[in-house]
């Protein structure tokens, strides 16, 4: 996670992270894919987690998925993060079988439950489209 100026630190992509940042600033969810042997990666990786091979495609998300658990925090780690203070952290099992580790739409926390559905949408952060857990209508 990088930082700028006084706001919430955003993320900083790396190389195998690049396409699917470029994908939330057109508003679309990505995830990575093997070509040789098809599996799906659970987090982006350089090459397949599976195969080792590095024919690695990105394709493009239903974008919803179950809740797999969730936490709030009420001490953040550090200073940026603390005047966000309580937030919501949700572990989404995507339906295509990534996963993703993102926050919560306020308007979400009401009804979020483990085994509940979500859609992932995304929220404008300092100029930068982040992915957020929201309700699924
Ligand atoms: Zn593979």
């Amino acid at each position: 996670m990088g930082r700028t100026g006084m706001g919430r630190p955003l993320p900083n992509p790396a190389a195998e992270t690049r396409s699917f940042w470029e994908g939330c600033s057109e508003g679309e969810l990505r995830y990575q894919t093997c070509e040789a042997c098809g599996v799906v990666q659970i987090t982006p990786r350089s090459v397949c987690s599976h195969c080792q091979s590095a024919l690695l495609a990105w394709k493009r998300s239903s974008a919803v998925g179950t809740v797999l658990s969730f936490t709030t925090v009420h001490r953040a780690p550090t200073e940026a993060f603390r005047a966000m203070a309580p937030y919501t952290i949700v572990m989404v099992d995507m339906n295509e079988g990534f996963r993703l580790m993102v926050n919560c739409d306020r308007a979400l926390l009401p009804t979020l439950a483990i085994g509940g559905r979500v859609r992932i949408g995304f929220e404008d952060v300092d100029g930068m489209k982040l992915p957020h857990a929201q309700a699924l209508s």
